[in-house]
């Protein structure tokens, strides 16, 4: 097991139902994209979370969401300012090559995304997949975008479209070939937008993947 270093929470902001966003001071170094194990308890092995705010901010946030059935995160729902967290070091390779890029995600795996724009870096296009406008976090700030598209599955909204974010894909005519595609979140649309743009022509080099499991 690694080393768990212990940080105190500053803070605990509930932004939809059961999803929160906690933060603690950084002492370390990262870059935009990567993860860091996290536990409220040491009796409860760490669960890998992407650090959501930019490597320049002086807190780290993490961006959650609790699964009912989970052994960590309910009781990491219930964390306050001043509870102490233990966290692991720094790792993973999920981070921008600098190169022009569409970024896919669903749920909070959007939250790496958000780590790489507060970061000045500015994706090609953001295609967002939530089950109603809630759900669709950061997205004041993902609209400033050029190309931001949210899919909602439940909710039939303005300026969202209806569906699944595959669904979507699959309606686009072309996708460019000499871009990068980074897509986060649930393991099914990771991997069906994966096969989905090699049947479509995109090297398979220029595909980065992160598996929330
Ligand atoms: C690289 C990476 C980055 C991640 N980043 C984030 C992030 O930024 N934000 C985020 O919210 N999550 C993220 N995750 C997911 C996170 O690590 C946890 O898996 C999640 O928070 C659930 O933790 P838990 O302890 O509450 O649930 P767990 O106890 O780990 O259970 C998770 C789910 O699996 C089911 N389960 C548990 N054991 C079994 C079993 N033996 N058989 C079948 N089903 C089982 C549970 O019912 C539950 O629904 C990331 C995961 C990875 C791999």
């Amino acid at each position: 097991m690694s080393i768990l270093n212990k940080v105190t929470v500053l803070s605990k902001k509930t932004i939809a139902e059961n999803v929160y966003l906690l933060s603690f001071k950084r002492n370390f170094d990262f870059e935009a994209g990567q993860i860091i194990g996290l536990t409220n308890d040491p009796d409860i092995e760490p669960r890998l979370y992407s650090i959501c705010s930019s490597p320049k901010d002086e807190n780290v946030t993490i961006l959650f969401n609790v699964k009912t059935d989970g052994t960590l995160t309910p009781p990491l729902a219930k964390v306050n300012p001043g509870d102490d967290l233990w966290i692991t070091e720094v790792q993973g390779k999920f981070i921008s090559n600098g190169k022009p890029a569409w970024w896919i995600a669903t749920g909070t795996g959007i939250a790496p995304f958000y780590s790489m724009y507060k970061s000045g870096i500015v994706p090609r296009k953001v295609v967002q997949g939530g089950r109603r406008v809630e759900d669709f976090y950061f997205a004041d700030e993902f609209s400033q975008l050029n190309d931001y598209v949210r899919c909602a599955t439940v909710d039939i909204a303005e300026g969202h479209y209806p569906g699944r974010l595959t669904k979507y894909l699959k309606e686009l005519e072309s996708f460019p070939k000499d871009i990068y595609y980074y897509l986060c979140g649930a393991s099914e649309m990771v991997v069906d937008v994966r096969n989905f743009l090699i049947n479509k022509g995109v090297p398979f080099d220029h595909i980065v993947t992160e598996i929330y499991f």
